[in-house]
């Protein structure tokens, strides 16, 4: 068995348990023992049933699972798979989750980049990625875990957490070459209070959130949360409008987090009229830009319940943008304002701060940064800089100090004359009452530039290219002209929920 190490510089370092988050979820799941608190399918379970199943699990495991370990979890968004990470975690090892909608392939490539020393599966893909990544000893499928688990003592299990020992890996990318493990140790949670309390406080009162999208991406840090701040949490195996809002409406769910895209599809469903959205009280969005027009749209259908979150992974929480500030069209197409525990810095090619409105690199000092990229050690150097995290993300704030996003460095076109930026040319096209969706990519031109392509999903009745071409030449100038403009019936999503270009590149440039 091995020990995990980051080769990031490690938390506290002391060998001594700590107090993780999950003996704080499973402490706040024990108070109030009769509550509602997951629900799935048809199935619903009280807290606690839910803090006993954790701690049964954990004397079930006791013997497989050590302080400093792996655990690679190949799992859907089910209670099981929440169950299982917390009983893992408390027993003081890791467990890294790859999202269920990542193929085959990629899946393997993380269990082969992470050497997990066990493997808890229950997805009818497991057997596929475990075919293909490199023979792991020690296995189990969560459904022969839980039914050994029955017969365990429900006593609770005493926490193995240490500080410096990895508690979660989280990767992104993953579709191509060395997947990018972002590192989370157990002493992590203890400089992300600040964070925490904030996140506690948009869910005052008794909270029933809706996850949808994958729990090993932010919808899972967002399940617990609410249940340690002693609500609910409805969990739907994947992101279907319909099913989205019948659920707010059955389930009376308050909050709910999104990405952009799957909230346009909320706004195109036939069903959105006729839905009773009277419960919901917070929606948080984020993970990608979002189109102002759009947004505002949301926030006249839909109701004052909006807050745009921008964070990264890596970062951790940057800028907010509150429910009263989306009554302000000027700020709508804004990320808000920095969190108060976050630093910014905007620097420019020559590495210096730029000034007000000015576009640049956007460096972060959030305290509740990674702990560095798994193995990676280089990758984290260049990454984390005294304490700085570069988002990649290209912004500029304005002398109010509001956030402008201007698009990831990675995804700008460079095309003859300059920049394209991608989200704001999706803005523009998406200002076009006839555009639901857009997208934009470059793609090489063969003489060392490229050249701008847009995909559009048009609502009816459709705009036509030239139409297109048109607004865009009015508003930003004729360099940001796509040469080409296609209609698709929609745009292809990664398994977070987030555009997916390289497809669409691949899929229309070929
Ligand atoms: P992830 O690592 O999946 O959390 O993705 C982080 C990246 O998503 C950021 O670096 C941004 O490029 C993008 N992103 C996150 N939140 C927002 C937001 N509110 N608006 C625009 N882009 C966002």
């Amino acid at each position: 068995m091995t020990t995990a190490t980051t080769g990031a510089p490690a938390g506290s370092g002391s060998a001594a348990p700590i107090r993780s988050d999950v003996e704080e979820l499973l402490d706040a799941l024990g108070a109030n023992r009769d509550r509602e608190a997951l629900v799935h399918g048809g199935r619903r379970r009280t807290a606690g049933e839910v803090a006993d199943t954790v701690h049964r699990i954990a004397h079930t495991l006791d013997d497989r699972v050590r302080p400093g370990t792996i655990v690679a979890l190949l799992a859907g968004n089910s209670p099981e798979a929440l169950m299982a990470r917390w009983a893992v975690n408390l027993l003081g090892a890791g467990v890294t989750q790859p999202h269920a909608g990542l193929s085959a392939a990629a899946q393997a490539r993380i269990l082969d980049d992470v050497e997990a020393d066990l493997v808890l599966a229950d997805t009818p893909s497991a057997v596929d990625v475990l075919e293909r990544a490199r023979p792991v000893e020690a296995r189990a499928l969560v459904s022969d875990v839980l039914a050994s688990a029955a017969g365990a003592p429900a006593g609770p299990v005493r926490g193995r957490a240490r500080a410096g020992d990895v508690a979660q890996i989280r990767h992104t990318g993953g579709t191509t070459g060395h997947p990018k493990g972002i590192t989370y140790t157990f002493g992590h949670h203890l400089r992300s209070a600040e964070v925490r309390r904030m996140l506690s406080g948009m869910a005052s009162g008794p909270a029933r959130l809706l996850v949808a999208t994958p729990i090993a991406h932010a919808g899972g840090g967002l399940a617990d949360r609410i249940l340690a701040g002693g609500g609910t949490v409805v969990l739907q195996d994947r992101f279907d409008a319909g099913d989205f809002l019948a659920a707010v409406e059955r389930e009376r769910i308050t909050h709910a987090w999104l990405l952009p895209p799957l909230l346009y599809r909320l706004l195109d469903h036939p069903d959105l009229d006729r839905t009773d959205l009277s419960s919901l009280r917070t929606v948080i969005y984020g993970g990608a830009p979002a189109a102002p027009r759009r947004i505002a749209e949301a926030h006249r259908r839909i109701g004052p319940v909006f807050t745009q979150f921008y964070g990264q992974t890596e970062a951790g929480g940057i800028s907010v943008l509150t429910p009263d500030e989306h009554d302000r069209p000027e700020l709508i197409g804004t990320v808000g304002r920095v969190v108060p525990s976050t630093e910014i810095a905007i620097v420019g090619d020559d590495g210096a701060r730029v000034g007000p409105d000015e576009r640049g690199e956007l460096w972060v000092r959030t305290g509740t940064e990674m702990d560095g990229y798994w193995k990676q050690p280089e990758l984290t150097a260049g990454t984390i800089v005294d304490g700085w995290v570069r988002t990649g993300d290209v912004a500029r704030q304005d002398t109010d100090g509001y956030l402008h996003l201007v698009d990831r460095v990675k995804d700008m076109v460079v095309v003859v004359g300059g920049h394209v930026y991608t989200s704001e040319l999706e803005d523009t096209l998406m200002e076009h009452p006839g555009v639901r969706h857009a997208a934009v990519f470059g793609a090489p031109d063969g003489d060392g530039t490229e050249a701008v392509h847009a995909a559009v999903v048009a609502a009816d009745p459709a705009p036509s290219a030239a139409d297109l071409a048109g607004l865009v030449a009015d508003r930003a100038g004729d360099m940001y002209v796509p040469r080409e403009i296609s209609f698709v019936d929609e745009l292809p999503l990664t398994g977070i929920g987030k555009t997916d270009k390289k497809r669409l590149r691949a899929e229309l440039t070929g």
